[in-house]
């Protein structure tokens, strides 16, 4: 089974996202738990997690199907002592909350040097946040984005993410979410099935497709390695169709929450449908 959705709003109470997710016939979805541009965030309540595995049952999303992702001011792999801590606290929190809401995935973006570290003590910072942060939970997966490579954010590479692995205790709650805006950003091309299938063959080399544990389907509005990350829908910008063939079509794919990231939110129930269709080419 392919559990295909979008990254829909919990505004007024992660609760909502269920129900979001449902209204577009999805059986996947993605959220913020808290405010993604915020450092402080209210506890969940008990009445916010009830409700949320309560409509999670209703409208049939297992924990494996849900992808939640964490605030965008978290830098795990930050040059300096109190901001890297800051980090560490708040993703602490943040898959605390995943815990809480009985979750077990957490998608982030891997970090930045911001100039002031090499790329190689980047990747340790980050993969000892990431020990700290599992030392610190249960059950909940650390996913690492890939990354357009704009600015110093690091994971624009199969082999940073593969770095991190390397440097993670528990490999049994590490993973990767492919986002194909940014694999394409990044300089790995997708624009034809060959295409995707030599960039996927390489993925496979490098990462494993056993660490894929999920997703962001997107179009690309800037080109083949121009690091910049500009999210398209699917059947607009630089990537084309095909990849989603290709992508639906792949064993990888399977059992693994895939989520729609595109801009137009109107067309998420047409494109969902879309690529259930691409399953039978
Ligand atoms: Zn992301
Ligand atoms: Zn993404």
């Amino acid at each position: 089974m392919r559990y295909i959705g979008a990254h829909v709003s919990a505004s007024g109470g992660v609760e909502n996202a269920p129900v979001n997710a449902h209204k577009l016939g999805a059986n996947a979805f993605a959220l913020f738990t808290k405010n993604q541009r915020r450092w402080q965030a209210k506890p969940l309540t008990e009445e916010n997690i009830n409700n949320f595995k309560q409509r999670c049952a209703q409208y049939g999303f297992a924990p494996e199907q849900i992808l939640p992702h964490d605030s965008y001011l978290i830098n795990l792999g930050h040059p300096e002592a109190e901001p890297l801590q800051r980090s560490r606290d708040a993703f602490i929190d943040e898959m605390q909350r995943c815990e809480q809401l009985g979750l077990t995935l957490l998608n982030f973006h891997p970090g930045s040097h911001l100039k002031k570290i090499s790329e190689q003590d980047c990747l340790a910072r980050i993969a000892e946040s990431i020990n700290l942060a599992l030392d610190a939970t249960v059950g909940v997966t650390a996913v690492i984005e890939n990354t357009a490579g704009q600015g110093s954010n690091l994971g624009h590479r199969f082999e940073h993410l593969a770095a991190i692995i390397d440097q993670v205790e528990d490999k049994t709650r590490v993973g990767v979410c492919l986002d194909t805006c940014h694999t394409f950003a990044a300089g790995y091309d997708l624009s034809s099935f060959e295409a995707a299938a030599e960039t996927f063959a390489q993925f496979d080399h490098i990462v494993g497709f056993n660490y894929l544990k999920a997703m962001h389907l997107n179009g690309s509005k800037s080109v083949l390695g121009s690091r910049v990350d500009r999210h398209h829908s699917l059947n607009q910008g630089e990537i084309g169709t095909e990849l989603f063939q290709f992508l639906m079509t792949h064993p990888a794919t399977i059992g693994i929450p895939m989520v729609l990231e595109t801009i137009d939110d109107t067309i998420w129930a047409e494109e969902i449908n879309w690529l259930r269709g691409l399953q039978q080419a």
